[in-house]
């Protein structure tokens, strides 16, 4: 089983935990700028899907948000992360604000039986542009989107939309 979230006991201060020190930026945090993102990448050969995914560089960028993020940014998912260049680092930050704001105001995404704490379910889904959608026509260009695995994860991109 997955398990999402953890209540834990300290007496020192949070920001020291094990569990927290290590974890990057917020994505709505100044901080989480494309030059950060620029810098932190130099050096990593992983595929850029997978390093905003990492919590130690960006936390809260979920598999489907990372999905519709590089879609919406033009990137390809499988790209080394060390081959975006700043303009690029600077879209997938935009990108990356712009689909976490939008899914939040719809409540998130309900796949099956989510249900958010105001007893609602989310409605992002009905704005998924990659996520699922493999072998159906690409709402921007008409191919049809990609599905493969990345760190097991299943990964979902338009080839003509995003390089
Ligand atoms: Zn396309």
């Amino acid at each position: 089983s997955r398990r999402f979230g953890a209540l834990l006991w300290t007496a020192e201060p949070p920001e020291r935990h094990s569990l927290l020190q290590a974890l990057g930026p917020e994505p709505f945090d100044a901080t989480f700028s494309s030059i950060y993102l620029y810098q932190r990448a130099q050096g990593h050969t992983s595929a850029v899907k997978t390093f905003i995914m990492d919590n130690r560089i960006v936390v809260g960028v979920g598999n489907i948000y990372a999905n519709e993020a590089l879609f919406a940014a033009g990137i390809s998912p499988l790209r080394p992360v060390d081959r975006l260049t700043e303009a690029e680092c600077d879209r997938l930050v935009v990108a990356i604000r712009e689909i976490l704001t939008e899914a939040i105001r719809q409540g998130g995404t309900t796949l099956r039986d989510f249900i958010g704490g105001d007893g609602e379910p989310g409605y992002f889904q009905q704005s998924l542009r990659v996520y699922g959608r493999h072998g159906l026509p690409c709402a921007a260009c008409g191919q049809p989107i990609h599905r493969c695995r990345i760190g097991q994860r299943a990964t979902y991109h338009c080839p003509r939309c995003q390089s």
